[in-house]
């Protein structure tokens, strides 16, 4: 029975390839084929990337000729250094004309990205003479007065810090060249239009712009299309998260239960290696030894079990030689076993963060895997936090033997995702190519005239 509907619920649906997958000749192309100069690729290389990802491949050519951006495109496909390379590179071609000017504004949602996208640019600029400055608030306004001070030709900002330093005069962005509005959809979440509105007030008119936003709802067409003229547009899909690729069984099953629902899932053959979450040590000693009366092989591991220990039963799950390893959370962060065959969470953490990071186990390298949480009914609410969090429902598994006597709750209600829109794939609102542009934009000719009177824009 129990066999018949972990069988029945988990058998892999097939399988459907939908998910950033980069076509046949963008996987051929190489960060080599890009024109970008020694010092970037030797950075690239360093951080051991090969091949672009989707949006760099396709970002990077037109960006480099100069044209606007409108890339519909998530934290996790490889933005960052789909703007930052060739703003390198222009920034490399085109020397300033005149000292201490910041040539490029990032603007981000939160001080945790301005933070990311500054490394980025010290990454991939390392062999190269640009420097860049990042600031945000929530911290003391000297240090970055100081840095200011040194002249970044790069400045990643968030708005409230970057309005109150322009008010007090210490930056001014009249000579900006390359504006990028990363995570247009977060900002406009955050309430930071009118702040975006007064920052675009001030920057030079002619300037290339580069607009990212992993959603394009309509407020967010409309703010691209007051910044763009005539953009290259890019959608790219967002990286299959683990979570994704993982069937996620739930049980609803009393305390009492619990266990004997364990030691009946565990008869499915195809339940060859499991990792089992126990909120506490002595929950995880408990499961463990009812196992071992129900003959199962199982083996603990917990913060009070000696280093011995826990790397004797980590062996032994490794090897094959105990198919159950039951563990608490901190001490499952050490665990790095691959081909787990199920994650069962014994019981439901209260962070649902933890859930993500339990069920990634099961998924190691691309992997599908399968995860299993029981769930009395005093951890409802963690259930309904865990649902919210992934944005989706665990498959209920009805009918199985211990099914608790109280009422499943209703659905958890999902908040709705913003629409996973993609940007419309058809060229500019503006009439007319490089309309307003004379020359085809900033940069067409930069390589025939490398330090040929600075920027055009
Ligand atoms: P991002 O979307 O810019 O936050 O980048 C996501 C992650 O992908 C970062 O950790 C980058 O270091 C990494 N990354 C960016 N470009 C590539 C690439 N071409 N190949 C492999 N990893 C990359």
């Amino acid at each position: 029975m129990v066999r018949e509907y972990l069988l029945s619920t988990f058998d892999p649906p097939p399988q459907e390839i939908t998910i950033n997958q980069p076509t046949n000749s963008e996987a051929d192309i190489r960060f080599d084929d890009l024109d970008l100069s020694q010092p970037l690729l030797d950075a690239i290389r360093r951080e051991g990337y090969i091949h672009p990802t989707p949006i760099q491949s396709r970002a990077i050519p037109p960006a480099l000729a100069g044209r606007d951006l409108l890339g519909c495109a998530q934290t996790g496909t490889g933005k960052t250094a789909a703007f930052a390379l060739p703003i390198l590179q222009y920034l490399l071609d085109n020397p300033p004309r005149r000292r201490s000017a910041i040539r490029t504004l990032v603007l981000t949602p939160t001080r945790e990205l301005a933070a990311q996208v500054r490394e980025s640019f010290v990454t991939y600029g390392r062999d190269t003479r640009v420097r860049s400055v990042v600031i945000f608030g929530g911290v003391g306004q000297r240090p970055q007065e100081v840095a200011l001070r040194r002249g970044p030709e790069v400045l990643v900002a968030t708005p409230g810090r970057l309005l109150d330093l322009m008010q007090q005069g210490i930056i001014s962005l009249e000579h900006v060249e390359v504006f990028v509005l990363d995570e247009a959809d977060r900002m406009l979440d955050m309430g930071f239009i009118h702040d975006i509105k007064k920052v675009v007030a001030v920057l030079p008119t002619e300037r290339q712009t580069l607009f990212f936003s992993a959603t394009m709802p309509n407020d967010i067409t409309g703010l691209a299309a007051s910044l763009l003229t005539n953009p290259v547009r890019i959608a790219v899909d967002p990286p299959e998260s683990t979570v994704d690729r993982i069937q996620q069984g739930l049980c609803f099953v009393e305390k009492p239960d619990k266990v004997d629902l364990l030691i009946h899932t565990l008869a499915a053959p195809h339940m060859t290696r499991v990792l089992v979450f126990s909120r506490t040590k002595y929950g995880a000693d408990k499961i463990v030894n009812k196992l071992r009366r129900a003959k199962i092989d199982a083996q603990a591991i917990h913060g009070n079990k000696s280093q011995g220990a826990r790397t004797r039963a980590l062996d032994a799950f490794k090897s094959g030689a105990t198919r159950v390893l039951v563990a608490t959370d901190i001490a499952a962060r050490g665990i790095d076993v691959e081909e787990i065959s199920h994650v069962v969470n014994f019981d439901l953490p209260h962070e649902p963060e933890v859930y993500i990071h339990r069920i990634g186990r099961t998924a190691r390298a691309g992997e599908d895997g399968i995860a299993l949480s029981f769930c009395m009914e005093s951890e409802r609410d963690d259930l309904t936090a865990i649902e919210r969090l992934i944005g989706r429902h665990l498959d209920r598994i009805d009918g199985h033997p211990f099914c608790s006597d109280v009422p499943p709750p209703p659905m958890t209600v999902l908040k709705p995702q913003r629409g996973r829109g993609r940007a419309p794939s058809q060229p500019g609102r503006r009439p007319g190519p490089e309309s307003g542009r004379p020359g085809g934009g900033r940069n067409r000719n930069r390589r025939r005239r490398p330090s040929g009177g600075g920027p055009q824009r």
